[in-house]
């Protein structure tokens, strides 16, 4: 059973990773990001009110968040472990995650966090927005994404930053280097 979070940037590679290391391991990758967009995409209430904050580049609310990450942690196939992507974002977030875990006594084993310098990051998203069409990929909202996360999300690195099982990984390297490091860190011992 393992249980990881990933941190990091847009365009840091987070999910790409999550997805190899969830097969991997054989957990759910929960990405909030891919289940807001599903819901957008459904336009169920939840993708109704998220829409404009993540068509702006901005976070969905926390309460919202929650109750999303919430209803997830609940389903059957997390009994076997997971990997959250993208979640937390904020320190509230990452407060209450602590109170939902310790709840149904859980603990995560390792916190990721993949860190790119910004110049990377935004070469990169301009790319995968061409690529993949992501209306949030665009310069001006790529540009307030990684406002957003120099304010809202780095704080949750110093949140985190005395704990042992936080792990920082040079993310500006080849796919494949990234997914090595990121698996040396799992099997290593806290
Ligand atoms: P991502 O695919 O992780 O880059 O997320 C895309 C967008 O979804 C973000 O720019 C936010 O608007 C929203 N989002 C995803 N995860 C969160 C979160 N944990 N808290 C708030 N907003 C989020």
């Amino acid at each position: 059973m393992t249980r990881l979070i990933f941190l990091g940037p847009p365009g840091a590679g987070k999910g790409t990773q999550a997805k190899v290391l969830a097969d991997w391991l054989s957990v759910p990758h929960i990405s909030t990001g891919d289940i807001l967009r599903a819901a957008v995409a459904n336009q169920t209430p939840l993708g109704v009110q998220a829409k404009a904050y993540m068509d702006g580049g901005d976070l969905v609310p926390d309460a919202l968040i929650l109750a999303m990450i919430q209803e997830r942690l609940s389903q059957a196939d997390t009994q076997k472990g997971w990997i959250l992507d993208g979640f937390p974002r904020t320190v509230a977030q990452a407060e209450q995650l602590d109170v939902l875990l310790t709840e149904m006594g859980q603990r995560c084993d390792r916190i990721m966090s993949l860190s790119v310098p910004d110049p990377v990051l935004v070469a990169r998203l301009l790319n995968r927005g061409k690529e993949e069409g992501r209306s949030d990929d665009t310069e001006a909202v790529v540009q307030r994404r990684l406002a957003v996360f120099h304010e809202q999300t780095k704080p949750v690195l110093a949140f985190y930053g005395d704990r042992r099982e936080l792990v920082t990984i040079n993310g500006d390297a080849s796919l494949e280097t990234v997914t090595q490091h990121l698996k040396q860190a799992v099997a290593a011992a806290v």
